[in-house]
Parts: C-alpha cells; sequence; structure tokens
C-alpha cells in the first residue's frame, strides 16, 4: 500500500518494526511530540486479522487525549454490563455495571472491531506524518557502537536502516525478542475459535445484546458482544485441546470445537457452529521478562509481553506503552535546552522501570484467571460461589488495571488479593450435582438449561 503522506526526508528518529496495533499506536504518540517515526511492516498491507477487542478505560483514557475516542465510539459499541455465567447450567456469577465503572473511571468500557481501531491508528498516523512502509521483513537487529551510535536493522532483502531509537513491535514471535533475550513461547494448550456474524443470525440464541457475557465452562470459555453499533455480534469460543495434551503437532483443530462445548448451555450450543473454522489461534503467551531495553532496541507490545487473552489487556498494554514511552520524552523535552536531541537512554530506562512490573501483573494475573474459568468438579462450584459472592462495587479487582496509566513506579495501585477457593462455602444441592456430574459428565446437568 502506498503510504497517503510522503515519506519523511532523511533518518528518522525512531524506526518502529511492526505496523499492529501496538506498532501503529506508538508511532502516532511519538510524532504527536514532533518526532519523525519510520514504521516497517513485514505484510504487503497494513491490516488486522480477528474479530472484536475490548478496551477497557484504561485505553479509552489515553484514546481520548489522542482525540481518537470520538471516532472509537462511533465504530464500536458501549455495553451495559459485563457478565459471566457458568456455561453449563448458565446461571449468573458476577454482573459489572459499565456505566458505573465509566463514572469512577472517567472513561467508558468498550468493544470495538479490531481492524477500526487498527484503522483508526493508521488514519491518525498518516494524517501526523508517519512514514508507513509494507513489505519490510526485518531479519535483524544490531546496536551501533555505544547507545549514543543508535541501532541498525536489516531487512530481508539485505539492506539496513539506522535510527537513534529501534522500537520492535513485532508480536509474539518477535525476531527481537529471539535474538536479544532467547526465550521460548508458552503453549497453554488452549486454542480460540473467533466469528463476527450480522446481528439478525443470533438474535433468536438467548443473547444479551447490551452486555459482554462470558461463559465460563470447564475447560472451555465462551464469550459474546455486539460490535459496529449493534450490527454485528462477535464471539470467541476457547478450549483446551486434546490433541496439544497428547503432544500432536496440529491441534485445535476444528474437530475438537464442537466436542469441547458439548454439555455447555443452550446459548453456548447454538453459537458454536457459527464459529468460523477455517482459522483459529493457539494461544500462547511468554514468562514475564524484567530487561525490555537493548541498548538502543526497545520491545514494546506483545513482543515485549504477550499475554494469555483473558484479562482482554494486550492491545491495550501495547497502546498504554506507546503513550508511557512518549509522556517521558514529552517530559524530558520540556527539561532540556530548546532544540536538544530526545534523551533516549533517560526515556527507555523511565518506561522499562514502570511498564515491566505493570504487565508482570497482569500477565500473572491472565494466566490464573485462565484456570479459574476453566475449573471442573468441586473447584468449579467453588468458584461459583466466590464469585456469586463478590461485591461489584468493590473496586479492588478493577482499579489496579482500569485505573489511570502509572508513569512512575510509585503511581502503580496496589494488587488486589486473590480469595482462595478453599473458603467458598458451596450449597448442599449444588454439591450433591457435581458429585453425580463427576461420574457422567453432562449428564447430572441436562435438566434446566443445559444441553
Ligand atoms: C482471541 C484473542 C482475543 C484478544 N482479545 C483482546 C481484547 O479484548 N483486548 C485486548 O486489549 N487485547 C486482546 N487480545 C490481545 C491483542 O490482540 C494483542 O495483545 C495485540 O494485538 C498485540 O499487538 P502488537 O502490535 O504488539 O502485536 P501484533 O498485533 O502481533 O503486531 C505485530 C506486527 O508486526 C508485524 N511483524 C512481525 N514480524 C515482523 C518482521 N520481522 N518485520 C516486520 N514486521 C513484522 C506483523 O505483521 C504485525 O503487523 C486478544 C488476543 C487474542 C488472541
Amino acid at each position: 500500500m502506498t503510504p497517503a503522506t510522503p515519506p519523511t526526508e532523511g533518518r528518522p528518529d525512531v524506526i518502529i518494526v511492526g505496523g499492529g496495533i501496538g506498532g501503529l499506536s506508538t508511532a502516532f504518540a511519538l510524532a504527536r511530540e514532533g518526532l519523525r517515526i519510520r514504521v516497517l511492516e513485514r505484510a504487503p498491507e497494513f491490516g488486522e486479522v480477528g474479530a472484536g477487542l475490548q478496551i477497557a478505560p484504561n485505553c479509552t483514557r489515553i484514546l481520548d487525549e489522542y482525540g481518537l475516542l470520538d471516532e472509537a465510539k462511533e465504530l464500536g459499541v458501549v455495553p451495559e454490563n459485563m457478565v459471566m455465567r457458568d456455561a453449563l447450567d448458565s446461571r449468573e456469577l458476577i454482573r459489572l455495571d459499565l456505566g458505573d465503572l465509566e463514572r469512577r473511571y472517567g472513561f467508558p468500557y468498550m468493544v470495538i472491531h479490531r481492524s477500526d481501531l487498527h484503522a483508526i491508528f493508521l488514519r491518525a498516523c498518516r494524517k501526523a506524518g508517519v512514514d508507513l512502509v509494507t513489505d519490510q521483513t526485518v531479519v535483524d537487529y544490531e546496536n551501533l557502537g555505544n547507545t549514543a551510535g543508535g541501532a541498525r536493522i536489516t531487512l530481508a532483502d539485505g539492506r539496513t536502516e539506522e535510527a537513534p531509537l529501534v522500537i520492535a513491535a513485532d508480536g509474539l514471535r518477535s525476531v527481537a525478542r529471539q535474538k536479544l533475550v532467547g526465550d521460548d513461547v508458552v503453549s497453554s494448550d488452549y486454542v480460540a475459535y473467533r466469528a463476527a456474524v450480522p446481528i439478525d443470525a443470533v438474535r433468536d440464541n438467548g443473547i444479551a445484546e447490551k452486555d459482554v457475557t462470558v461463559y465460563v465452562g470447564p475447560r472451555c470459555h465462551f464469550v459474546q458482544y455486539a460490535l459496529r453499533g449493534g450490527d454485528m455480534f462477535n464471539q470467541v469460543a476457547v478450549f483446551q485441546s486434546p490433541k496439544a495434551l497428547a503432544g500432536q503437532e496440529d491441534w485445535g483443530t476444528p474437530d475438537e470445537l464442537d466436542a469441547a462445548f458439548e454439555g455447555t448451555c443452550e446459548t453456548v450450543g447454538k453459537g458454536i457452529p457459527l464459529m468460523w473454522r477455517d482459522r483459529w489461534w493457539q494461544m500462547m503467551d511468554r514468562d514475564p521478562i524484567d530487561t525490555w531495553i537493548h541498548g538502543r532496541i526497545a520491545l514494546l507490545g506483545d513482543a515485549a509481553h504477550p499475554p494469555l487473552q483473558y484479562m482482554a489487556q494486550g492491545a491495550i498494554m501495547a497502546i498504554e506503552d506507546g503513550w508511557v514511552l512518549s509522556r517521558h520524552v514529552a517530559r524530558l523535552r520540556a527539561g532540556a535546552a530548546a532544540g536538544s536531541a530526545v534523551d533516549w537512554d533517560a526515556a527507555l530506562a523511565a518506561y522499562e522501570a514502570v511498564r515491566v512490573e505493570h504487565c508482570r501483573r497482569i500477565l500473572t494475573t491472565a494466566r490464573a484467571w485462565g484456570e479459574l474459568w476453566h475449573l471442573d468438579g468441586t473447584e468449579r462450584l467453588q468458584r461459583n460461589a466466590i464469585m456469586r459472592g463478590i461485591d461489584p462495587a468493590e473496586y479492588a479487582f478493577t482499579d489496579w488495571v482500569y485505573g489511570p496509566t502509572a508513569l512512575f513506579p510509585d503511581e502503580e495501585p496496589p494488587m488486589f488479593r486473590p480469595v482462595p477457593l478453599a473458603s467458598a462455602r458451596i450449597e448442599e444441592d449444588e454439591a450433591a450435582v457435581s458429585d453425580a456430574s463427576a461420574a457422567h459428565p453432562g449428564a447430572a446437568l441436562a435438566g434446566g438449561t443445559a444441553r
């Protein structure tokens, strides 16, 4: 795709590798500070594959500062509630009033098609004069002498480019991460299927059009919400793959999808046949790491901290990364002599000092959250009892993530205290159902809303 804006003359201040949501939002954030930014994307066109994205107040706050929130609201949906239900009996476990959440945090919790959010940043980058180049596969990174020399990238065709700073926003399977850290991705053995369908295709399925609904079940979960002003409906089906557990190479295939959701409630059951079956996403993350800065090469977004998606914060963390870096650039420039170069060493140190710990918290909580969602037997009932007992107006579970993005470590809010499963009081009739269902999975729940 030809960039609408002519390429910036001369050497850029920053090269960003990867034009996903992380790369583009960071390019825009830094271009707003008057820097010359060049984005190198390996795909032939800028774009996003997938369906919906939840964006919480810690993201919409930043979109508002960028002047992009109104556009996002026009293209997306601001749901009324976030509701968690048990996927077997469909019983409600917790209901979060998103209007109340907006009052507390000052900005909405909303959902948007990921290609719409990506397009918002692409348009903003073009207007801001970012040099956007496609068909550029970066195969190597290197620092040039001491940090003042900047860094160099090598492209697949052998060409090289240099800049005072190179940001690797090249996703889960980042080339930079492989070279600089060398750790492996961690497979969760779970796989996601997605679908965005016209709302009329699901109106009779018992859906809640105005809510984000998450059905949590044994080794599976199912997410639903409306998109594009309510004209489309997004569904995500996630399950543990028996083939992955058996060590097979080709896992998460469509034949496993139906079996994984057998025994789930009617609404989930009606949603499964609508899932796209020609593509699926094996769920991987990486262990948190402490060092994202290597000289003048910085990791950002999924390249630095790819999460399991259970906290719905992956794209948001990437957007926050770019915002934090740009705020530190602005702060350091404000204190420097007019016309002086950015003190990248200081800006990068400040970025790393605050973002590493925040993202570590999200990554580890996402793993624990996934385990909690997928419990079975007595533990499932313990979880349900705890969730039903949570007071949604007890903001300890949301303040640490939806509050203002910290710029300095001492602004990072305290974490919530996890509630031990063993503290749950299960009602006697539920415990009896649990015993029966353990002997005959699905059978004991076949009455009522289960199928
Ligand atoms: C099922 C699912 C649901 C999710 N739901 C949410 C949600 O509700 N909310 C949320 O915030 N997050 C969510 N996420 C996470 C989110 O999608 C990611 O964290 C986010 O997209 C990461 O953005 P990124 O720009 O860092 O990486 P990517 O989106 O992976 O972008 C990387 C870019 O770099 C390019 N690239 C890669 N290698 C090279 C190279 N060598 N040279 C040049 N370019 C290269 C790629 O082509 C790509 O364009 C979800 C993820 C999944 C799988």
